[in-house]
């Protein structure tokens, strides 16, 4: 009866600002496209930072092994 005239509002993930829960907006819940993509290039450029910091803490660490070995030669 009252359902058919209530629209729930849901807060966008990115920008907070509070859009329709409906099928009018199939970006739900993000209030647009633009918010829907945003979000997904964070997440992407969050996975892709880690495994890029892991690969270069390798490196100076096998570089510490090398220094230390020419060390204990002298
Ligand atoms: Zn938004």
């Amino acid at each position: 009866m009252l359902k058919s005239n209530t629209v729930t509002l849901v807060a966008c993930p990115t920008c907070q600002k509070k859009s329709p829960w409906s099928q009018e907006n199939p970006d739900r819940p993000f209030c647009s496209a633009r918010c829907k993509l945003i979000d997904l290039g964070a997440w992407a450029s969050e996975s892709y930072s880690i495994p890029q910091q892991t690969s270069e803490e390798d490196e100076i660490f096998s570089e510490d092994l090398v220094v230390d070995k020419n060390k204990s030669f002298l």
